[in-house]
């Protein structure tokens, strides 16, 4: 079975500015920024035998703010730059009660089926409380990066960049392919 790295994008792939308590998504492609260094450090997590899922709520799609053929070239431009698997994306609004729509875990169960998954050495990266709380459900562990966005409920670790992230993943992830305990360092 492979394990996978659950990325969000907004925040964590590419930049997106904080307003009123929620990550504002770049909404055409000339605003559209991959963060520095998240090419490296996805590369070292792929390297490691990971595969790649990011992951996104677009509820733009559905109130039309968001034109599905930007949304279509923004990704084009991440698939092309960053070695992702694949790029899931929630269409839907908050109140469309879909399964799919993040604190919901349907987009990790999905993956999880389709790509065979060990979710128990599988991670989900992000710098939201709804990607914890839908880690939780969907049994892979979660790695929260800090931001005004954390929120109060369940994670599993908090740390202050995607390079400490991958550190973390990438200490915990031993090579026979099983987490190892946390050894402290004298
Ligand atoms: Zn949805």
């Amino acid at each position: 079975m492979k394990s996978a790295i659950f990325l969000e994008r907004d925040g964590i792939l590419n930049d997106a500015t904080i307003a009123n308590g929620h990550a504002q998504s770049p909404l055409h492609m000339a605003d559209f920024r991959i963060r520095p260094g998240v090419a490296e450090e996805l590369t070292r997590l792929r390297e490691a035998g990971f595969l790649l899922i990011a992951t996104t709520n677009q509820p733009g799609l559905a109130d039309g703010r968001l034109c599905r053929s930007e949304l279509d070239l923004m990704h084009r431009f991440l698939a092309h730059r960053l070695p992702l698997d694949e790029i899931m994306v929630c269409p839907h609004a908050e109140d469309d009660n879909c399964h799919c729509h993040k604190p919901e875990a349907g987009l990790f169960t999905e993956a999880a089926f389709k790509w065979h998954l060990d979710m128990d050495f599988s991670f989900v990266v992000s710098d939201k409380w709804y990607d914890a709380a839908a880690a939780h459900v969907a049994g892979c562990n979660s790695i929260l990066i800090e931001s005004p966005l954390n929120g109060q409920g369940h994670h599993d670790f908090v740390v202050k960049d995607l390079a400490a992230a991958t550190d973390k993943i990438l200490g915990l992830h031993s090579p026979n392919g099983h987490i190892t305990p946390e050894v402290a360092v004298a």
